[in-house]
This record gives C-alpha cells, sequence and structure tokens, in this order.
C-alpha cells in the first residue's frame, strides 16, 4: 500500500511540474528513469485514478492518446493540428467565470446538472504557421 502511494505521488508530482500535457507512455519512459520498477500499467492505473479523484484532468487529444494535465486552473487546451502540441491559454478570472455562468445556462437550459466544463480549440501554433507560410 506504501508503494502504491509512493508512485501515485511521483505521477502527480511529475505532472504538476510540467506544462506539456503528456501521454501516459511519455510520463511512464520519464518516470523510469526515477523509478525503474514502475509499470506501465501502474500509471495507467494511478492516472484514472487521479482523474476520478479530480487531482488531475484528462484532454481528450483530436490526434492520438489521450493526455494529462496537473493544472488546475481554469483555461483553454490549444491543440497545434502540426506538432500536436497542447499549449495552455491563461484566462482572466472575470472570463472564465462569464464562460463558465454561461455554460452553466446552456446546460439547465436543457434541464441537466452542470459540473464542469473545458475549452478545447485546435489551429495551428505559432512555430507550424510560419513554416506553413514558407511552404506555400
Ligand atoms: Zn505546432
Ligand atoms: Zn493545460
Amino acid at each position: 500500500m506504501k508503494k502504491y502511494s509512493r508512485q501515485r505521488e511521483l505521477i502527480l508530482n511529475s505532472l504538476r511540474n510540467r506544462m506539456d500535457h503528456p501521454t501516459a507512455e511519455i510520463l511512464y519512459l520519464d518516470l523510469k528513469n526515477q523509478m525503474p520498477e514502475i509499470g506501465i500499467a501502474t500509471v495507467y492505473r494511478n492516472l484514472a485514478e487521479l482523474c476520478e479523484s479530480g487531482n488531475i484532468i484528462k484532454i481528450k487529444s483530436k490526434s492520438g492518446p489521450d493526455r494529462y494535465d496537473g493544472n488546475l486552473e481554469p483555461h483553454i487546451h490549444f491543440e497545434c493540428n502540426k506538432c500536436h502540441e497542447i499549449y495552455d491559454i491563461e484566462m482572466q478570472s472575470t472570463a472564465t467565470k462569464r464562460i463558465e455562468n454561461e455554460v452553466r445556462r446552456f446546460t439547465e437550459d436543457i434541464g441537466a446538472e452542470y459540473s464542469n466544463s473545458s475549452i478545447y480549440i485546435d489551429g495551428y501554433c505559432k512555430k507550424c504557421k510560419v513554416l506553413i507560410n514558407i511552404a506555400y
């Protein structure tokens, strides 16, 4: 039980310290350096539990496996269609509240109960936009 908690803590801390929204596999490969005995199944299981307990966020990526985020502050995700990097867009708290209230109202309009929302945008990031403009 103790070992199990230590692994979960390591996964959580590692996610909180990075901004790149890794997949379970990328996270596993990095964690393996610090904890060679860790298995990929353990990483998957702990990520699922951390999502369920609300300690981390799972992001559905358009391009592949789910991505994970330890940043719980309300923010928007932008995924690049070319390099598939996921960027955080921080929002001013007044804007966040306004958007959240609107979404809450839409939810209530269909008679449902709101629990939370996330905003996802895709397009081409600053780096890839330049490359695309050169290519054409
Ligand atoms: Zn890009
Ligand atoms: Zn994020």
